[in-house]
């Protein structure tokens, strides 16, 4: 969670600051660089002008240094004291003015005269230097009266004037020569800001050298030696060691051409880099707004940084208390307008989405949708919890409980009603059973238990005969009245279970036992676990029984009722048990029936019937041998087939056999035992219900069955003779057949006087213990020998009681 929110913090808000400073940045960046550019070219388009200003302050400079030379050498000229020399010719007192004059006024050089312009006396040894000079000041002279020009002297620049001496008619002239000296530049620069380096040659072909110079020496040589005399153009630009200066030349000697009086030249510079560097106030100022920008930006950027991640936090820890299962707690920010509120929204959307599936699967987990009662999970917990929260010394009671028929009510009036009928029947439970804080679950299918949470074994029983009570009472739905049995378990804890599972499953064993036993509600007794545990060893004995050929076929005779001849035999099954005996099949078929070991049971005696029928056969005895089937053999459509390989094998004809049928085996599943009865009845076997009269089979419903014979259940044989109401039902049973075409068949003929009665009802055929017990199938060829023996004895008995 925190590792998310700093990564939030660091990606978004900081990628936010740092995109809105970049941009700041380049704004910035891009308005200096914009500055500079057009500073840069002002300073490029005024340098020019700044640079010819330049040269007319140098210019006038020089004109005014002139002026105070050409003053000076006139004050000479003037002196009384000089001309008086002059006049005597007295050299000595000449030379001593020219110096001290000169010397006062700056002049390295004085010297007098001639009128023809003839040095006569001088301050210097260059005379011959001087005489250049002169000859270039003569000329003028002559022409204006005075004189001044910049020339090389002696290889340096120097300012030199020419004024005549007059007494009052020109008796000679007045040269002065001054060193351009380090105070002009520096006069230059403080007037103009222009730099000022002074180049001189002595001729055309000589490098120019540096006189004097307002830079550095080593900058004003590389300006020497650049193009700065480019034609055209107003002014140079020349690099100076990476730094552009704008320069101007202007000529103060150029010198006579082939005279080798050198020429001298004034460059007037101007560092462009400098114009065009900003000013330190303006630096200082752009600086501060710079700050300001950016202090300014990133404080915005920061806050609209955490407007946007704040919320996008608060997202990111909601849709982790989302992962973590926290359907509850609501989505702040739905409330803002903006895409963040549009996203809160779908989250908040998504929340109560998942909490509503999420309330639908725990409806699914713990509640049957049909009935809305709870459903096997919750009432384990239930159980459990209640057992973990009972009070000393109390007890919980678990009641089990299974419909009887509703896999009949099922198939024969439809899914719906079954459905309505479920939910009726979690209604009467729920009044008749519980009590506050009890409660009435659907464990599935039609499977229901009620928990009470405080009663012992005794309340437990009491309240499962209450419901049994109720069920008793025929349900009305729908227009149907229709008739549903329950069976029902009871186990209490401590009683019967130490811990809710095993409470569960003894109350459910319980339930089993009473649906087997077609008992009433029955308690939990230890007996019934002993019984469930030999069936688990007597499966595996079961098992081993078929291949140790333990089993035995036995028959039992079936007898026309009119002509007490032996007309089939009903195939029973033994087993010879090595330790137990001869165990009766009520020990194991049932058992066999739940574990779906019958099917191997069915072939086994089916085959033993077939072959047993063939040896009957062979010994001239036409019988139609009865085999039993379970509702597991009709639920296998194989079964057809299976019989008829069997049949094939002894050659023996499926007319000589009748299937055996209870009417239960059929209702269990109608829809697929019809498929399977269909089928044996089209291969040619006969088809028998077994045990009517116990059933629930309609008159409807028998029509629709490809039967052959009914066989009258013995429990109503056996007492008929005593049993008025019995005999009505064997009479009935018998006029229904007969009239549906059905052949009918007593079984349980113990006596005589039952045999009469039934002749007289004019039943087909007899089985009982009266005429034969079921026999080892060997057996039956030598019985049918003594039978028939009996009955020519009983038959001449009769003749000779009749004469
Ligand atoms: P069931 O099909 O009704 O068989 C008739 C039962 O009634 C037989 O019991 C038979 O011995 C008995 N019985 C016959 N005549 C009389 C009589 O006069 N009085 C009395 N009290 N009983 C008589 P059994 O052989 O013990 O078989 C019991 C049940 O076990 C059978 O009832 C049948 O449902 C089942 N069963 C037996 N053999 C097989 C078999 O091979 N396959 C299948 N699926 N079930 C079998
Ligand atoms: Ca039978
Ligand atoms: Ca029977």
């Amino acid at each position: 969670m925190n590792s998310l929110r700093l990564r939030l913090q660091r990606s978004m808000g900081a990628r936010l600051v740092a995109l809105f400073l970049g941009l700041l940045l380049a704004v910035q960046v891009a308005s200096f660089a914009a500055l500079r550019a057009s500073l840069s070219d002002h300073a490029h388009s005024v340098l020019p002008e700044r640079l010819e200003v330049g040269e007319r302050v140098l210019q006038s400079l020089l004109d005014q240094r002139a002026h105070k030379l050409i003053e000076g050498a006139r004050l000479l000229a003037a002196d009384y004291g000089f001309r008086e020399a002059l006049g005597s010719n007295d050299a000595e007192t000449i030379v001593s003015a020219l110096s001290n004059h000169g010397s006062r006024l700056g002049a390295t050089d004085a010297a007098l005269l001639s009128t023809d312009f003839h040095v006569r006396s001088s301050t210097t040894q260059r005379r011959k230097d001087l005489e250049l000079l002169i000859g270039r000041l003569a000329r003028e002279a002559s022409r204006t009266g005075q004189a001044s020009t910049v020339a090389l002297l002696a290889g340096m620049p120097y300012q030199a004037v020419l004024v005549p001496v007059k007494a009052p008619v020109t008796v000679g002239w007045v040269m002065m020569a001054f060193p351009l000296d380090s105070r002009l530049a520096s006069d230059m620069l403080s007037l103009s800001t222009l730099n000022v380096t002074l180049l001189s040659r002595e001729s055309a072909r000589e490098p120019w050298s540096v006189g004097l110079t307002s830079l550095t020496q080593d900058r004003a040589t590389s300006l020497a030696g650049g193009p700065w005399a480019a034609p055209a153009k107003r002014m140079a630009s020349i690099d100076v060691h990476g730094e552009e200066f704008g320069v101007r030349p202007k000529w103060l000697s150029r010198g006579e051409a082939g005279a080798a009086d050198g020429a001298v030249v004034a460059l007037l510079s101007l560092s462009v880099d400098e114009a065009v560097r900003l000013p330190a106030d303006l630096q200082l100022a752009l600086l501060g707004i710079t700050l300001l920008g950016f202090g300014a930006v990133g404080l915005g950027s920061v806050y609209a940084a955490r407007r946007v991640t704040l919320p996008i936090q608060s997202l990111a820890g909601a849709a982790e208390r989302l992962g973590a299962g926290d359907f509850v707690t609501p989505i702040g920010g739905t409330k803002r307008r903006d895409e963040i509120g549009d996203l809160a929204k779908s989250f908040e959307r998504m929340r109560v989405d998942v909490a509503q599936k999420q309330q639908q699967v725990q409806q699914l987990a713990y509640w049957d949708s049909l009935t809305g009662l709870p459903n096997r999970v919750q009432f384990r917990q239930a159980v459990h919890d209640a057992i973990a929260g009972a009070a000393p010394g109390t007890s919980v009671s678990v009641i089990m409980l299974d419909l009887d028929r509703f896999k009949y009510v099922n198939d024969a009036l439809g899914y719906h009603f079954g459905d309505l009928l479920l939910a009726r029947v979690a209604e009467r439970l729920n009044q008749q059973a519980v009590r506050d804080g009890d409660m009435v679950a659907r464990l599935g299918g039609d499977e229901f238990a009620v928990l009470l949470r405080s009663g012992d074994s005794a309340l437990g029983l009491a309240v499962a005969q209450r419901i049994e009570r109720s069920f008793a009472a025929p349900l009305a739905l729908d227009e149907h009245t229709v008739d549903i049995g329950a069976s029902i378990g009871v186990a209490s804890w401590p009683q019967h279970a130490a811990d809710a599972n095993v409470l569960v499953n003894r109350a459910e064993l319980a339930m089993y036992s009473a649906k087997r036993r077609s008992s009433g509600a029955l308690l939990y007794d230890p007996s019934i676990d002993v019984a469930s545990a030999q069936t688990l060893s007597l499966l595996t004995e079961l098992r081993q029984a078929v291949d140790r050929d333990e089993l035995r076929l036995y028959l039992q005779p079936k007898l026309a009722l009119d002509s007490g001849k032996l007309v089939g035999a009903e195939a029973l099954v033994r087993w010879q048990h090595p330790e137990r005996g001869l165990v009766p099949p009520l020990q194991f078929i049932p058992f066999a029936e739940q574990t779906g070991f019958i099917r191997v049971l069915t072939i086994w005696i089916f085959g033993e019937a077939a072959r047993h029928g063939r040896t009957l056969h062979d010994l001239g005895l036409d019988l139609t041998i009865s085999v039993n089937l379970s509702t597991r053999d009709l639920l296998d459509a194989d079964l057809p087939q299976k019989f008829e390989l069997l049949l094939a094998k002894h050659a023996m004809p499926a007319r000589a056999f009748c299937l055996e049928i209870t009417e239960s085996a059929i209702m269990d599943e109608p829809q697929r035992a019809l498929a399977t009865l269909d089928r044996l009845s089209a291969a040619g076997f006969k088809l028998s219900i077994d045990d009517f009269g116990t059933g629930y089979s309609s008159l409807a419903y028998l029509k629709r069955l490809p039967v052959d014979e009914l066989k009258i259940d013995q429990s109503f044989v056996r007492n008929m003779k005593t049993d008025a109401s019995d005999a009505m039902i064997v009479r009935s049973t018998i006029d229904l057949a007969h009239n549906l075409g059905l052949t009918v068949v007593a079984e349980g003929v113990e006596t005589a006087q039952v045999w009469d009665l039934l002749r007289d009802l004019r039943c087909d055929q007899a089985q009982g213990y009266h005429m034969g017990r079921p026999m080892p199938a060997s057996e039956l060829a030598d019985w049918s020998e003594r039978w028939l023996g009996r009955q020519h004895q009983l038959k001449s008995e009769a003749a000779m009681r009749l004469h």
